[in-house]
């Protein structure tokens, strides 16, 4: 922790430009000589620009778990094989969601897979997605330049999105930590009561 410390000092000081420049920031964010902490957390990390997936993985719609999941995606930080291999927390990186024979990272298990992609084919059919790709990449840049606004149709389709990822990510933690597996028919069925569910309560 006082590693730690030391870093965010050096950190904060380069930020500044001296010790001088940051007593006169931490100054500034005193009212009614009291400092205030949200003046001066703003001070040091000014709010960074919208991205591109901001309407797409905070859909109002989504419940705020898948919304979470898929940011945690969109970010590639969900802690998926590939990432634990480095991190040297496993031996092996064996997708479990297909044959075995596939290593797992955050563009496999969405949706190359072939257990991801026959779940995400089959929630297109549902919300009737003509155009089709099951690259993680293409797939969200579609999202994001061509699947904005406010129409019923396009927050479907995004709650749709949000609550595949959450369903296939944990499916994939079921079959790691040895729970019962859902066959992608099952995990369908749930995706599609979950998203027809929220809409109605949403009404
Ligand atoms: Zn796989």
């Amino acid at each position: 922790m006082w590693k730690q410390l030391l870093k965010v000092r050096d950190k904060v000081l380069n930020f500044c430009g001296g010790v001088s420049n940051l007593k006169q920031l931490i100054s500034s964010c005193h009212i009614n000589s009291k400092l205030k902490l949200s003046a001066l957390y703003y001070a040091l990390y000014p709010a960074s620009a919208n991205v591109l997936w901001r309407e797409t993985v905070w859909e109002c719609l989504s419940f705020p778990k898948h919304a979470f999941v898929l940011w945690l995606a969109a970010h590639d930080r969900l802690l998926t094989q590939d990432k634990l291999l480095r991190r040297g927390i496993i031996n092996i990186n064996h997708c479990k969601l297909c044959s075995g024979a596939v290593t797992e990272c955050r563009n496999h298990l969405f949706f190359d897979c072939s257990f991801s992609r026959d779940v995400w084919n089959g929630i297109m059919d549902w919300i009737h997605f003509k155009w089709r790709s099951c690259d993680w990449c293409i797939l969200l840049n579609w999202y994001n330049s061509r699947l904005k606004g406010n129409g019923l149709k396009h927050k479907v389709k995004r709650m749709a999105l949000a609550a595949t990822v959450y369903s296939v990510w944990r499916e994939r933690n079921a079959r790691i930590f040895g729970q019962n597996s859902k066959s992608v028919e099952h995990l369908i069925r749930d995706i599609f009561s979950t998203v027809i569910n929220r809409r109605i309560l949403s009404i």
